[in-house]
């Protein structure tokens, strides 16, 4: 359904299905759940924002809005969902911070829980195994600060912190730590879950480990995370931040494969792909130094693609020296273009919280409340150089759009037995194209061209069979899921089955018909 009204734009393009959705003449919501006894509450009123996610594009109007204030609100909500049966035909998304991309955590003419009223008392165990237990609706940002209270620290991080535990660890939480931390996932103790039957189930490793596994990287479908025990360790103060560049991508690719294949090596490690851009290297100048001030002023990329290898090395005040020797050590075994040295110093806080720096940038332009049209792909490592060839030396012209990251991890300290899907082999690649699109353009900075563009990148991953798969993954169509999901199908159809029979649960990740 595609109803236009005046609120919402229709994107008419067929890469962009069932975009947007109105309420007029729907009232779903029984009496009998508006009677709930709750200690938050339910409303239909001024409901337009759970509408909205920070991709921008899917808009569906949910009929009512839960602001839990227990964790029984939302099993009695559930509950009497499911307890309707086929009566009802009433779905449930958690909505963390919405920063989805397709309206994963939407629900056409269902119920939105906004997972951000639920607030609770962080609880920090110290010790040999350090942790907190936090509530699913807190953002990352705010357990750092709460955690550096304590000298401790989660210990793998997404770029971007103001996303909430729940909504990450639904998908995975990936960033330049997943090479030897593992993903977010992969740092979880414990999980408290509400499942789609309304039953609240405490589970990890060696408890409903079944839920356990099911729920990370579920994509919402098994269950409502309400709490989370996150592993920690010892937080550093400081951070050496370095960037360097290459024009040839072999070369870049190896250097970075080395780096993630060694214990002995950096703490963080990223990469980008910079497409006939100039002057990049002078905005770096206002946070980064250049190691030799003189070449790096007379570096010339010549239009040529670049390719930028991102490490950092974590560090407290008194190792200052030991650090640095290390960086050299590290430094010089890689085969960079030697004038291209760029190095900063930053507090841990700060070089975390980086995307908030630029954020706050966009959002004084009017740029960050724009369409998102982003693709993220996890590629085996032995395909990746037949990709870079065609996707960035043919498909994509520029990379103006946004930023283009590329680097990869190692698979051997990732869990298996989580529903997040990956490539089959040890080492892949994370590409995440975040571009922006500008609302009235119909040129290459505009919506359709840019969709057009991850459908052409799409395509050839495809036809050249490149064994890709989707991270923050977007289907139209069951088939499409079951492809996805791969020998893992029957495995999350099962979990689908047990605990949430009557596909409730996440309806704005599209995998599921709700059951009446
Ligand atoms: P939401 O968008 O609110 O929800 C996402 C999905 O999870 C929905 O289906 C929702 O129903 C479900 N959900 C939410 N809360 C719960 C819960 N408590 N229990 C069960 N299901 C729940 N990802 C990375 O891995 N690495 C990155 O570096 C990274 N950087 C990002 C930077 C930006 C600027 C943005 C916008 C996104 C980034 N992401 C990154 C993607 C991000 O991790 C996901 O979009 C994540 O889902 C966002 O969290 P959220 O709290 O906004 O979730």
């Amino acid at each position: 359904t595609c109803v236009m009204n005046r609120n919402y734009l229709c994107y008419n393009h067929p890469f962009v299905s069932s975009t947007i959705s109105s309420n007029s003449g729907s009232p779903i919501i029984p009496s009998s759940l508006k009677e709930l006894r709750l200690d938050g509450y339910l409303s239909s009123k001024n409901i337009d924002h759970a509408a909205s996610d920070f991709g921008n594009i899917h808009h569906h109007l949910p009929s009512a809005v839960l602001h839990p204030k227990s964790v029984s609100d939302i099993s009695s909500t559930i509950k009497h969902i499911f307890n309707m049966g086929p009566a009802s035909d009433l779905t449930v998304a958690a909505r963390g911070h919405a920063h989805s991309l397709q309206g994963q955590a939407q629900a056409h003419q269902g119920v939105v829980i906004n997972m951000e009223s639920l607030k609770q008392e962080m609880y920090f165990q110290k010790g040999e195994f350090p942790y907190v237990d936090v509530s699913a609706g807190e953002l990352w940002i705010d357990i750092l600060h709460a955690s550096l209270k304590h000298g401790l620290a989660p210990k793998s991080w997404t770029d971007y912190l103001h996303l909430t535990v729940g909504g990450t660890l639904s998908n995975a939480g990936i960033s330049g730590q997943a090479f030897r931390h593992g993903p977010q996932i992969n740092n979880v103790y414990q999980l408290e879950v509400v499942t789609g039957r309304g039953e609240l189930i405490t589970c990890s490793e060696s408890r409903n480990a079944d839920l356990f596994y099911g729920v990370l990287g579920g994509l919402g479908q098994f269950g409502i995370i309400t709490k989370a025990r996150i592993a920690l360790e010892p937080a550093p103060l400081m951070v050496k931040w370095i960037r360097v560049l290459y024009s040839d991508f072999s070369i870049f690719i190896r250097d970075q494969e080395r780096l993630i294949s060694s214990e002995d090596t950096f703490d963080y490690l990223e990469g980008f792909v910079i497409i006939n851009r100039t002057g990049l290297l002078n905005n770096w100048r206002s946070s980064f130094n250049p190691k030799d001030p003189v070449h790096a002023s007379q570096f010339n990329s010549d239009g040529k693609t670049l390719f930028c290898l991102e490490i950092a090395k974590y560090f407290n005040p008194d190792e200052t020296d030991e650090v640095n020797q290390k960086i050299d050590r590290l430094l010089s075994e890689l085969s960079y273009i030697q004038s291209t040295l760029f190095l900063t110093e930053v507090s841990y806080v700060e070089f975390l919280d980086r995307v908030h720096t630029s954020e706050l940038k966009l959002r004084e332009k009017g740029l960050w409340d724009v369409p998102h049209p982003w693709l993220n792909l996890l590629i085996p490592k032995s395909r990746i150089q037949e990709f870079a060839e065609v996707v960035f030396g043919k498909i994509l012209t520029d990379s103006s759009t946004g930023p283009i990251l590329i680097y990869p991890v190692n698979k051997t300290k990732w869990n298996n037995r989580t529903s997040l899907v990956t490539p089959d082999e040890d080492v892949f690649y994370q590409v995440a194209l975040l571009s922006s699109a500008i609302p009235s353009s119909t040129g290459k900075d505009g919506l359709a061209q840019i969709l057009n563009q991850n459908q052409r990148i799409l395509d050839f991953c495809e036809i050249a069979h490149l064994g890709v798969k989707q991270y923050l993954p977007h289907y139209t169509t069951q088939e499409a899921w079951r492809t996805h999901f791969g020998h893992q199908w029957d495995v999350f159809v099962g979990r689908k089955s047990q605990y949430d029979p009557s596909a409730i649960l996440a309806p704005g990740q599209r995998i599921f018909q709700r059951a009446r």
